[in-house]
């Protein structure tokens, strides 16, 4: 098929609704959400069933045009984006968005890729139970989307990451064949894991089009404290205390330096000084139980009493409206960060032991190379996780301080890889860090992923130039 006939085609094959070609109507799909890839498209193709997406790719592939699958386009490493020559077409999964089955007996549900994550957790909140993968784009993002970026959030601590919550996929794959590996089972050793293969692939290796989630008994008891800290050393002692203190009800753990806070307090709705004294450190954290009688608020308050100056002030909250109150500060943190400039991103994972000495090398390394800089870390520190983001200094250019992106990237990643961490902790390769695959991961991680690549998708049509670095 000549390439210009594909259009035609799909519109032909799936219904002109299905298929979107106006410029006004294409914009949305166009631009990842924080603004930094821009790209250009044949058209956006929504298929409605996964037999509507298998033929797509088949179209696609009769006439050699190269498919970006999207969600819901919240992820932060231009994945969802396609590339500025318009020759591509982006699948959105939006339309596949029904909850197929739940079933409480046995703790799953089915979704459809394009259900919204919200969505999922409240059809699983219907049934008296829990989908936990939860953080702040909730609303907007899809669970198509959270496995391909095998998404973390608030309560990986607890719950692990996207990856930990699925039993089984149903995959469209580069050549059009449905895989229906929609498979119930918690155990099931009857040769390679497939699934996680195309779980936290970011669509470079199939299509993902359902899946088959784990839930949870739900929580019917909640307890929220925030904690303000001397430093990091501190902050893994009062997160190995609180674990042995509170058993497994720890679910979340977040770390805030002061900076984030101060920018929150200046720009973020909702929130107040928390403490008298400023902290230089703070910690978030919430305890979560689903037996019928507990007594979190009081298990809480008696842990932090007894650790022994390691918290050096503390508040905890039970009702909801408090707790919100207290999460206000830490749900602040990336927008307000916006008011004060341009801000370079870096979300990297290091073993929990390593934590306080990337933090201090990180900030002299960059407060060396840029007097001025202000580094802003905080995030998902109970995984071992930091957001370590840097604004720029007051008065500095903007586009002079973002010229420097890969400069700062590469000055903190080389750190975290002494570290034994990862550049890419939660958010994905997408084409933002393909370079720093290519410069940090080992020449056999790259071969196999080039191999697995290459095996799934020989044709190269399936989110190309995303995550798997150029090779021979
Ligand atoms: P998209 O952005 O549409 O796509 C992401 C990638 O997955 C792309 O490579 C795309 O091609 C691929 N893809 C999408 N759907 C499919 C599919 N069905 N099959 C195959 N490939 C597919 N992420 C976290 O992990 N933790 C956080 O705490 C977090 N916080 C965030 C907060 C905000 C305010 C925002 C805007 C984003 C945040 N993110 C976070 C990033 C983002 O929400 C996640 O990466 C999310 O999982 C992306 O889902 P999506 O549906 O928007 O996917």
């Amino acid at each position: 098929m000549e390439p210009d006939a594909l259009v035609p085609a799909l519109a032909q094959r799936l219904g002109p609704e299905a298929v979107i070609t106006d410029e006004a109507r294409l914009a949305p799909y166009l631009e990842e959400r924080r603004g930094l890839f821009h790209g250009r498209c044949r058209a956006v193709i929504r298929p409605a069933s996964t037999e509507e997406v298998a033929e797509s790719v088949r179209l696609c592939a009769a006439a050699g045009i190269s498919i970006v699958p999207q969600g819901g386009n919240t992820g932060h490493c231009g994945g969802a984006a396609p590339d500025a020559g318009g020759g591509q077409v982006i699948l959105s999964l939006e339309r596949l968005d029904r909850i197929r089955a739940v079933d409480p007996v046995g703790h799953t549900l089915v979704a459809e890729a394009g259900c919204i994550l919200a969505d999922v957790q409240r059809a699983a909140a219907e049934s008296d139970r829990l989908f936990p993968l939860s953080y702040a784009a909730e609303g907007q993002c899809r669970i198509g989307g959270n496995l391909a970026t095998n998404a973390g959030g608030m309560n990986v601590l607890r719950y692990g990451n996207a990856r930990d919550l699925v039993l089984g996929v149903e995959v469209v794959l580069a050549d059009g064949r449905i895989w229906d590996g929609l498979r119930a089972l918690r155990k099931d050793n009857s040769g390679y894991d497939l699934k996680d293969l195309f779980i936290g692939a970011e669509g470079t290796l199939g299509i993902i089009t359902a899946a088959v989630l784990r839930l949870f008994p739900r929580p019917r008891h909640h307890a929220t404290a925030l904690v303000g800290l001397d430093g990091p050393e501190t902050t893994l002692e009062l997160l190995a205390l609180l674990r042995a203190e509170t058993g497994d009800a720890l679910s979340a753990f977040e770390i805030m330096a002061r900076r984030p806070v101060e920018f929150a307090l200046r720009h973020g709705a909702g929130c107040v000084e928390p403490f008298e004294q400023q902290w230089p450190w703070y910690v978030l954290l919430d305890v979560t139980s689903s037996r019928r009688r507990d007594d979190l608020p009081g298990l809480l308050e008696a842990a932090l009493a007894r650790s022994a100056g390691i918290a050096r002030d503390y508040r905890v909250a039970a009702e909801a409206t408090d707790r919100e109150r207290l999460w206000a500060l830490r749900n602040a943190i990336p927008g307000a960060q916006k008011h004060e400039g341009a801000s370079i991103k870096h979300d990297i994972s290091v073993p929990l032991p390593a934590i306080p000495e990337f933090l201090a090398r990180a900030t002299a390394a960059v407060e060396r190379r840029l007097p001025g800089v202000r580094p802003c870390p905080f995030g998902h520190v109970g995984d071992g996780n930091i957001h370590f983001n840097l604004s720029q200094p007051p008065g500095m250019d903007a586009d002079e301080f973002l010229g420097r992106w890969d400069e700062f990237n590469r000055l903190v990643h080389d750190i975290v890889a002494e570290l034994d961490g990862s550049f890419a902790a939660e958010h994905g390769v997408g084409q933002l860090k393909p370079a720093e695959v290519a410069r940090l991961k080992s020449p056999v991680e790259q071969d196999l992923m080039r191999w697995i690549k290459r095996a799934l998708d020989p044709e190269d049509r399936l989110n190309p130039g995303k995550v798997v670095p150029p090779g021979d």
